[in-house]
């Protein structure tokens, strides 16, 4: 990552596609993947395995993160619920997991099944059965802290209970914590807050990535916030596609293609070609017609004269 700034995590085959009704086919969610590889997006969430009872918008996730693994200088994310998933998710190739543990235990219940206890002892199988597989095989281990400014089901939730998780996660194996915006709670002084809280807890090198929602319109803005205190990766989902199904009212992933114009205005380089970004959104939108696509960059297309980093050139 030294060539680049800030890493983009596009989550949209996965956060995106499981929270809308329309099962998008696996071809198409090839084709989605190896253009916005193209475009020079160098980290994606392509699905999530999770029974195929519960999603069946994921029920193909082997078979992507296959597919994506052949595909050159692309980090491949898999989510996975619990120990089973993670061994499938291995299996198929992922070159990172990403176990989620929702801070609100009402909404762990809701959307894994299980309480802290439970989550936490998937964790420590999973950081024992990595710890056996051989070094270029051994996925990273990502425990990522969802619910983390709030709940649509709890409502208010406490920094100490994600502080003391996130410290859980770590000491049972994980090799690094995320904190999630599930439900598009936060705001920019919770987050910085709540980034310097957990890295003084975990070690700074130990959180470096953030994933946010933009149900009440703050997602560029907490973005934003999470840049300034040192996040450098961001979770983002092209055309906004997005939410929990679990978390009613909690839609709408940060927009890919607002974010990526946000960075490479500032100058910040982010690797992504914006324009060719812009080719797979009409591309995405022609696999799912009847799904909403959100963004202002791509209502109103780029600036005239737009060229990189040009509020710095300018200024
Ligand atoms: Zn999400």
């Amino acid at each position: 990552m030294n060539d680049i700034d800030v890493l983009i995590s596009e989550v949209g085959p996965r956060d995106g596609l499981q929270s809308i009704d329309t099962i998008m086919s696996t071809e198409h969610k090839k084709e989605w993947i190896k253009a916005e590889a193209e475009a020079g997006v160098r980290e994606i969430e392509v699905g999530s395995f999770v029974p195929p009872k519960l999603l069946p918008q994921m029920a193909d996730a082997f078979e992507v993160v296959q597919f994506a693994k052949t595909i050159p200088n692309l980090t491949v994310v898999a989510l996975v619920p619990n120990f089973f998933g993670a061994k499938n998710a291995i299996e198929a190739g992922a070159d990172k997991i990403c176990l989620p543990l929702s801070v609100s235990e009402t909404h762990s219940r809701a959307n894994l099944r299980k309480s802290h206890n439970e989550v936490l002892e998937e964790i420590r199988k999973i950081s024992e059965y990595i710890a056996k597989i051989d070094g270029s095989q051994k996925p990273d281990f990502e425990g990522n802290l969802s619910t983390a400014f709030g709940c649509t089901l709890e409502g208010s939730v406490s920094e100490d209970k994600v502080i003391k998780l996130g410290a859980q996660m770590m000491e049972l194996g994980c090799d690094e914590v995320g904190l999630s915006d599930t439900t598009g709670y936060a705001n920019p002084n919770q987050v910085k807050r709540l980034i310097r809280l957990l890295k003084k807890e975990v070690g700074e090198e130990n959180l470096t990535s953030m994933h946010l929602h933009n149900t009440r319109g703050l997602g560029l803005a907490n973005a934003l916030a999470s840049f300034e205190e040192g996040v450098t990766t961001l979770d983002s989902s092209l055309g906004g596609i997005g939410g929990c199904p679990f978390a009613p009212g909690a839609s709408g992933n940060i927009v890919t293609e607002d974010l990526v114009f946000m960075l490479d205005a500032m100058g910040v380089e982010t690797g992504i070609d914006i324009e060719k970004l812009l080719t797979v959104t009409e591309k995405v939108q022609s696999f799912i017609p009847n799904e909403s696509i959100y963004g202002f960059t791509k209502d109103s297309g780029l600036p005239k004269g737009y060229e990189k980093g040009w509020g710095v050139l300018k200024s």
